[in-house]
């Protein structure tokens, strides 16, 4: 049984560029609330532009890719046990407002509260020893079957938003979809929209990015600088175009060229494109005359979990291979750095905390 201590090492924002190894109370819970002791917290880009460039207030502890096993229960919650080993999901809807009735939960406003916190403003909390889930947050835990890992848990979140992504496309199975950029996020929707029965068509830059998004299913992997990119997609579509796009690198470029490529009434998705104030050219007779649909998804559906979590633990989706490092807590700083500049060989990053992997597989 584990006793649990009344402190604990986080890595805490003090403000741009400035995270600092820390010791912070361990969060205290509520009556229908859980404590979790991490596990394995991923490095996700959205974290990264807001550690980098300052764009909210410190003090806070990020991290939200979090999976770990419970160690206290508040005295009302239901349906857990102290042992359990759970991936969790920081944003919840309410499923009752105007936003919600129309399924854009990523808009309800209690979804834009983070329900997860090792202390400070709520902001994940995963790069901290234990978190608390408060309430509006239990439904989006998920138990993590015992033949799979804590990475493996972690990893439902960010599969999760590349799901949501995919179903705002309209294409049939045998459809011709690019997917610009094949970085974690990139490679997850080469594979998810495989699994749809679509052909993927992966760009990138970085040879072993390439070889992956083959791996990963895509049945060509071109350079995405390639003078002759858009021969070779008229080649391949035999001259009709891409029936979508998706840009999961935020490069303008990438979107223009999109939309000369996908086919009339073909549609571009963005996905990296976060920075507020970014203004670039399109031609809007294309959305207009050409009826090409230019759209985004940001964040999660949590009405997905059971089957992100079905495809993730069947590993139908096996997401191991996207893990190429491990930091321990004390590093998280490095493990931000390597995400925010990754190397040809890194892709996803992930922090694991001090205690896991003594007893447990992370
Ligand atoms: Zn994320
Ligand atoms: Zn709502």
């Amino acid at each position: 049984m584990l006793t649990i201590p009344k402190t604990m090492q986080a890595v805490v924002y003090r403000g741009a560029n400035d995270l600092r190894v820390e010791t912070v109370p361990v969060p205290r819970i509520g009556a229908n609330e859980l404590l979790v002791r991490v596990a394995v917290c991923g490095v996700c880009p959205t974290d990264i532009k807001k550690i980098q460039h300052g764009t909210v207030a410190p003090p806070r502890i990020f991290g939200h890719e979090t999976s770990g096993t419970i160690v206290k229960l508040g005295v009302r919650a239901r349906g857990f046990r102290v042992g359990d080993r759970v991936a969790l999901h920081h944003h919840v809807p309410c499923m009752d407002c105007h936003a919600c009735r129309h399924r854009a939960f990523a808009q309800c406003p209690q979804y834009k509260r983070t329900g997860i916190t090792a202390g400070f403003e709520p902001a994940g909390g995963g790069y901290a020893e234990f978190v608390r889930v408060m309430s509006f947050c239990l439904p989006g835990v998920v138990k993590i079957p015992s033949k799979n890992s804590f990475i493996e848990g972690a990893m439902l979140e960010p599969v999760n938003t590349v799901l949501k992504g995919v179903n705002r496309l309209a294409v049939l199975p045998g459809d011709i979809v690019l997917v610009a950029g094949q970085g974690p996020i990139g490679l997850l929707f080469t594979k998810l929209l495989t699994l749809r029965g679509l052909r993927v068509i992966a760009t990138d830059l970085l040879e072993p990015r390439l070889k992956l998004a083959r791996h990963f299913g895509a049945s060509h992997a071109l350079r995405a600088d390639a003078p002759d990119l858009p021969a070779q997609i008229h080649r391949i579509t035999r001259g009709r175009g891409l029936d979508a796009a998706v840009i999961a690198v935020p490069v303008d470029a990438a979107v223009q060229q999109a939309l000369t490529l996908v086919r009339g009434a073909g549609q571009v998705l963005l996905f990296a494109h976060t920075k507020r104030g970014a203004v670039a050219p399109v031609d809007l007779s294309s959305v207009c005359v050409d009826e090409k649909d230019l759209l985004g998804s940001y964040s999660a559906d949590w009405t997905l979990q059971p089957a992100v979590a079905r495809l993730v633990f069947s590993r139908r989706l096996d997401v191991r291979p996207l893990v190429t490092h491990t930091f321990p807590l004390a590093q998280a700083a490095a493990a931000i750095a390597l995400a925010a500049s990754p190397r040809p060989d890194s892709l996803k990053i992930v922090v694991v905390a001090p205690v896991a992997g003594l007893d447990e597989r992370t």
